[in-house]
């Protein structure tokens, strides 16, 4: 009886220990960035099968620069999905945002959507674009250099942009990788934007982009939902140049009114990216398709302002 039991004791652990395992990180409070590289290598440590991690570099003051690819489909070059957080350091709600995205994504891998959409593409998740704004609490990076002004543009030729090397790995992520659509996240506000973010001038594809961001805006409960030029004009945004560059669905999720919220709101924010990133996928899922959806690539024209 008593070896019975210890047996059936012993079963439930190995099941509990075989389980795809969402690493429990919980969302009423921020994360260090010891505990950001503890729960990325878990969950690729825990779920060998579907989570790769890689360290794409570091950052100027030497600090590792991170990220997971979450997929079921062993096609290297399949489709990929690139979410990323933490261009500004101080926006720490948008790093919260892809950690949480993460964990449903592993905690979900089996339901039959979210199963799909892993079967389709690589889901490529980077909580931390500029780790050191992140350490130091600065919106910038560790020299006062935004990142999200050091991208290519229409109005950038690439020997004026890339002067740091956070964007510089970001680039190069996005040579090596086919990716189709991208979500960077943000905070600071509540709104979804989209490219052009230097010019008042609408993109070839302004309808396919005004459809996915309101898709989104929906799912999150946000009324603001602009072209990117509309809600101020910049010059050097990630969105331009992988729109520009690669063809790239591009859009920025503003995921709360301050960049740093109270840790006791911290949940309800993470949870709603997380669903506005659902509402993404399946957006663009539905518009890549269909064929009659425009394909996103460069155009003659801003290939000859470059
Ligand atoms: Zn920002």
């Amino acid at each position: 009886m008593k070896s019975s039991l210890f047996r059936s004791l012993s079963a439930v652990l190995v099941v509990i220990w075989l389980m795809p395992s969402a690493w429990a990180l919980d969302f009423n409070r921020y994360h260090d960035q010891d505990e950001i590289a503890a729960f990325l290598r878990t969950e690729a440590t825990n779920n060998p099968d579907i989570v790769h991690f890689e360290i794409l570099g570091k950052s100027q003051q030497g600090r590792e620069v991170a990220i997971l690819a979450i997929t079921k489909n062993p096609n290297p070059e399949a489709p990929a999905i690139y979410f990323n957080g933490t261009h500004h350091g101080n926006e720490r709600a948008s790093t919260e945002a892809v950690l949480a995205f993460i964990s449903f994504l592993v905690r979900e891998q089996n339901t039959p959507s979210i199963d799909k959409l892993l079967r389709r593409y690589r889901i490529l998740l980077q909580p931390m674009v500029n780790p050191d704004g992140h350490a130091l609490n600065l919106r910038t990076d560790s020299r006062g250099i935004d990142p999200n002004r050091d991208y290519a543009t229409p109005n950038k030729p690439e020997r004026d942009a890339f002067q740091i090397i956070e964007t510089r790995l970001v680039r190069d992520l996005m040579i090596k990788e086919k990716i189709v659509a991208s979500a960077a996240f943000h905070s600071g506000l509540e709104a979804v934007l989209w490219p052009w973010c230097h010019t008042p001038t609408l993109s070839q594809h302004d309808p396919v982009f005004r459809s996915l961001a309101g898709s989104v805006a929906k799912t999150m409960q946000m009324n603001r939902t602009s072209q990117s030029f509309y809600d101020y004009q910049t010059d050097g945004e990630f969105i331009d140049y992988a729109y520009m560059r690669h063809g790239t669905y591009a859009l920025t999720f503003e995921v709360a009114t301050e960049a740093t919220p109270p840790a006791n709101r911290l949940q309800a924010v993470t949870r709603r990216a997380v669903q506005g990133s659902i509402s993404f996928l399946r957006a663009v899922d539905d518009i890549l398709s269909n064929s009659q959806a425009p394909a996103p690539i460069l155009t003659g024209d801003v290939q000859a302002s470059l």
